[in-house]
């Protein structure tokens, strides 16, 4: 995003419409262009009593942080809009997770932190040692140069987004293990980190996901999330 510096009077009305702290005023407004992830909020926002906050042409690094950042892009890889994966959120319909596997997304950054490339390779290598199979359908995925290793394409390495998903499913007797590593690999971010975890309940009503989480050391808050009303229950139980 850009400021158009002849514009703008420094009100300073757009800094805190900035969820990644971005915008300075020192005079004029300036936005800090490797801290920007593109969102669109300070300019959807119509903030600007001057209309001086401008989008301007967009090479593909920065169409990169906008595909991951604008809730109203649509990533092309997956034609979904926002994070670029429906996750688990549409299980009921789509049956990714089935019995005996476990779901697991790990979001690196939010809004106020973002997140950079390299921290989401850290937490997809720990995840890819082993063997867990990337989720297809997701933006992540999309731009590994290696799926195997988790490796990210090294142009995008470096840049900046509001935040990403890796996901993926694995066997529920390898999730303990997975999310040990992912645990530790954590301390290693300059980011935040959310995990979600995932399956289907057992006929008795037991979540086999709660049990393991636990065993690798994390406290579960349980959470039904159904997109009622979106789609049947069409997934098989097998
Ligand atoms: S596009 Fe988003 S990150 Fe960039 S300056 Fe505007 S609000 Fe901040
Ligand atoms: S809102 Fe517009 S005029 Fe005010 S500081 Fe921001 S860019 Fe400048």
């Amino acid at each position: 995003m850009r400021v158009n510096e002849e514009l703008c009077i420094g009100c300073g009305s757009c800094v805190p419409y900035c969820p990644m702290g971005c915008i300075n005023l020192d005079g004029k407004a300036q936005i800090d262009l490797d801290e920007c992830v593109e969102c669109g909020v300070c300019f959807r926002s119509k903030v600007c009593p001057v209309d001086a906050i401008y989008e301007g042409e967009l090479d593909e690094l920065r169409l990169f942080r906008k595909t991951f950042s604008d809730p109203w892009i649509v990533h092309p890889s997956t034609n979904v809009p926002g994070r670029g994966t429906e996750e688990m959120k549409t299980n009921e319909v789509t049956g990714r997770f089935k019995r005996g596997y476990t779901g697991i997304a790990i979001e690196l950054g939010r809004p106020g932190t973002g997140t950079r490339f390299y921290d989401v390779e850290k937490i997809a290598k720990a995840c890819a040692a082993f063997g867990v199979e990337f989720e297809p359908q997701n933006p992540v995925t999309a731009i590994m140069s290696d799926k195997k290793t988790g490796k990210i394409d090294e142009r995008f390495m470096n840049e900046k987004t509001l935040s990403a998903i890796v996901e993926f499913t694995a066997p529920n007797d390898k999730v303990v293990d997975i999310l040990k590593s992912v645990k530790e690999a954590s301390k290693e971010l300059s980011t935040v980190a959310s995990l979600e975890v995932c399956c289907r309940r057992e006929p008795d009503g037991s979540l086999p996901m709660e049990e393991l989480a636990k065993k690798a050391g994390f406290t579960p808050s349980l959470n039904g999330k159904v997109n009622v009303g979106l789609g049947r229950p069409l997934a098989k139980e097998e």
